[in-house]
């Protein structure tokens, strides 16, 4: 028997993580490779923020804090839920972690037990299945396709919880599709969820700044507030304000929900790095302009990427209404065959192809539980971006 804990066995690397690695070989071996599999913004932190860090480390702010996080923080993000949610949180049932990411594991730590369910739409994050089953629980992923614009609809839902569900864990805007729930597709699911006093709702905010367009952001309590005794907020400032190796997320829920979590994190991780508290309080409280200068730039970016995809026969990209992904559809390309005689047999295939013909790292979106899509980021500069789709109608022109 191996020297590892069983429960690894259910567990993947994350294809993101194996993307940038092979993206890191390429370019080690003197490949230049257009990276279209970012996940995160691509220009650096706001200097008011960065300067608020700074400020932290001169001012002594490099001890320990509480393990729910610095009370700033905590009120700064009691005050953003109010101001941009208008939900009403107190601070002490507000927890942060080191990561929206951390945040989602120890709830599933905190709650599931074994063979515990967990209703996971697709196209999903990658990581929330894994998630699960290395805290023990079942994921139950329920498909969702492109005739609901992939996104999770009431009779789905209804047919997907048993007696063993724990939690639904919604995603809006969507990674990797970039679909934005409406207000009324939301009243709709809660209804569900209303019928079901033992289901809880996880869902991640984390992108709620990127959309564009008609699309508005709305966040299922704000629909039906009934739920707030069973619904885990999550959210945090890596994608927003250009944050991601500062590692500070959070969550808001009911305090049994925010006492449990606490523990693990006072046991694992003690807490949150302090300087990045510090600057996390300063991106929610200070001045906003970034996070509309970021919305605006990637609308643009988005609208140039998906523009240049449509126009490469083989490929169909809609408009995805928030977060910094498109998610076209490329079944076209399966069952060609490349110049050197492969045929292409599923995503990853063209995926693959992508990169060792064109150049261009992209994300097979079976790894988001959608076969026949790839994921491409548009958090990158124009001019990655029309290489990028350059080099894939180069690479689809040469298929028969
Ligand atoms: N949730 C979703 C949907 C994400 O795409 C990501 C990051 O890629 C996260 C959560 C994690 O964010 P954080 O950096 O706060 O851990």
């Amino acid at each position: 028997s191996s020297y590892l804990a069983s429960r690894l066995d259910t567990v993947k690397p994350s294809p993101s993580m194996a993307a940038k690695a092979r993206v890191d070989a390429l370019r080690a071996s003197g490949k230049e490779i257009v990276d279209l599999t970012i996940g995160e913004p691509d220009f650096p932190t706001p200097l008011h923020i960065i300067a608020s860090g700074i400020a932290a480390l001169q001012s002594g702010q490099t001890r320990y804090t509480g393990s729910t996080g610095t009370p700033s923080l905590r009120s700064a993000i009691a005050k953003k839920l109010a101001r941009e949610n208008g939900l009403p949180y107190d601070p002490s049932d507000i927890v942060v972690g080191n990561g929206a990411k951390h945040i989602i594991y120890n709830a599933f730590s905190a709650t599931l037990n074994e063979g515990d369910e967990v209703i996971i739409p697709t196209p999903f994050w990658v990581s929330y299945p894994d998630m699960v089953a290395i805290n023990g629980g079942m994921p139950v992923i329920v498909k969702c396709d492109a005739s609901t614009g992939f996104k999770l609809t009431a009779a789905a839902l209804e047919k997907a919880i048993t007696p063993r569900t724990k939690w639904l864990v919604l995603n809006t805007p969507n990674n990797p599709t970039g679909a934005v729930y409406t207000a009324e597709e939301l009243a709709s699911l809660c209804e569900v969820l209303n019928g079901h006093p033992d289901v809880w709702l996880m869902t991640d905010e984390i992108y709620e700044h990127f959309v564009y367009g008609e699309a508005t952001h709305v966040s299922p309590l704000q629909i039906d507030p009934r739920l707030i005794g069973r619904t885990l907020i999550v959210n945090g400032v890596s994608k927003a304000y250009a944050m991601t190796g500062w590692r500070i997320g959070y969550g808001a829920g009911p305090g049994v929900l925010m006492k449990a979590i606490s523990l693990l994190l006072s046991q694992s991780t003690t807490c949150p790095s302090a300087i990045s508290q510090a600057a996390a309080t300063e991106a929610l409280n200070g001045p906003q302009q970034c996070v509309r200068e970021a919305t605006a730039l990637f609308k643009d970016r988005r609208d140039s990427m998906v523009r240049l995809l449509n126009e490469i026969p083989g490929i169909d990209c809609t408009l995805p209404d928030g977060a910094f992904y498109v998610f076209p559809n490329v079944s076209g390309a399966i069952g060609k065959t490349t110049p050197s005689g492969t045929r292409l047999g599923s995503d990853i295939d063209v995926m693959m192809y992508l990169l060792e013909m064109a150049g261009v790292a992209t994300i097979d979106g079976s790894s988001y539980g959608q076969p026949g899509y790839l994921r491409m980021s548009f958090a990158t500069s124009f001019e990655q971006i029309e290489q990028g789709c350059a080099q894939i109608a180069t690479a689809f022109a040469q298929l028969r």
